[in-house]
């Protein structure tokens, strides 16, 4: 390695993390070495980022080092699993430490609030790009797959939807004169909070779950295509924040709902037997939306009433 990299890693990355007795080798040594607890399995999940692609190329440096570790993440949220360790792979274009400095804060403070340390990774030259890799546990028998849903589960889903969808939009249309609302959505684009607590306590409760992160339509169909079940979402019973209801119309609302991504809420279901386990936590952090179908496909019910809703989630090679 080179010596600029050394001095990158050491500097920027080697402390920023809360250090943990399970890490019993961190960084500086070909590999890790991590003591995983008796009785339970490692979940391990990475996600990219590509500038241009995932992020503008533009974007506040804090905000990427975040979000990046953000939506890693919702997927152990997802998965019920318990944060450990993650790696950090990152390729920039050219050592700044004017960018560096506010990243790692990024990546830091939320790394510190969920209690996952860095414990390895890569540097390397090129176009801006960041692969981050987390590691979590979880009782085997307890972790949320997707190909668990049985028909009769109610379907939830956690927080708000549609909001990062129009921040998005807001900001592809170039309105930055914020407000209060507009400030809201930017946030909920910019640092979602992966709901790591509910994902754990869902862990044993809920049948089956996966975060949103294309879309409460897209990512659901995921869950229904290997639980090999149908869905039927109630429309109305959509969560949609006061914020969002305030720039545009309850339809469009709907819409990015529906099938807009980088919500990072979870979208899980339950068996009517199993909610009073978690009856608390349904009542005041989750929405229910509809419920799980012997007939396969989503269909959408407004009232009661089918009702025809179309749109799309954002697919990655779509064009
Ligand atoms: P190797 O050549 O064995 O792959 P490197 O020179 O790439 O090792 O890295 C040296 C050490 O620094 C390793 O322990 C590696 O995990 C760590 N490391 C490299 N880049 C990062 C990074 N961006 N964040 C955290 N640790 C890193
Ligand atoms: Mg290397």
């Amino acid at each position: 390695m080179a010596s600029a990299e050394f001095s990158i890693i050491q500097h920027y990355f080697q402390h920023l993390s809360p250090q943990r007795e399970d890490v019993l080798l961190g960084i500086g040594d070909d590999c890790a070495l991590l003591q995983a607890p008796e009785g339970y399995v490692i979940a391990v999940s990475t996600d990219t980022l590509v500038s241009g692609v995932h992020f503008f190329p533009d974007v506040d440096p804090y905000t990427l080092g975040y979000k990046s570790l953000a939506v890693n993440l919702s997927d152990l949220a997802a998965m019920g699993a318990t944060p450990a360790w993650f790696s950090l792979a990152i390729t920039m274009p050219e050592v700044d430490t004017d960018w560096l400095h506010p990243f790692s804060q990024g990546l830091s403070d939320l790394a510190a609030k969920h209690n996952i340390a860095l414990v390895g990774g890569d540097t390397t030259s090129g176009p801006l790009s960041i692969t981050i890799q987390v590691q979590g546990f979880v009782e085997q028998q307890q972790a949320l797959k997707r190909n668990s849903a049985k028909v009769g589960d109610n379907i939830y889903v956690t927080g708000t939807l549609g909001d990062a969808g129009a921040a998005l939009e807001l900001k592809l249309k170039g309105v930055t004169e914020p407000n209060s609302d507009t400030a809201f959505l930017t946030q909920r684009l910019e640092r979602p909070a992966p709901r790591v607590e509910i994902g754990q306590q869902l862990a044993g409760s809920a049948n089956a779950a996966i975060d949103i992160s294309d879309g409460l339509t897209a990512d659901l169909s995921h869950i229904l295509q290997l639980s090999n079940v149908g869905a039927m979402i109630e429309v109305e019973s959509l969560p949609l924040s006061r914020e969002l209801l305030a720039i545009t119309t309850q339809q469009h609302a709907e819409q990015l709902a529906l099938f807009s991504g980088d919500d990072y809420e979870l979208c899980f279901t339950v068996s009517e037997q199993h909610e009073g386990r978690i009856k608390v936590l349904l009542d005041e952090r989750c929405t229910k939306v509809g419920v799980i179908t012997q007939q396969p496909g989503l269909r959408y019910h407004r009232n009661g009433q089918p009702t025809d809703i179309t749109g799309k989630g954002y697919e990655h090679f779509s064009n």
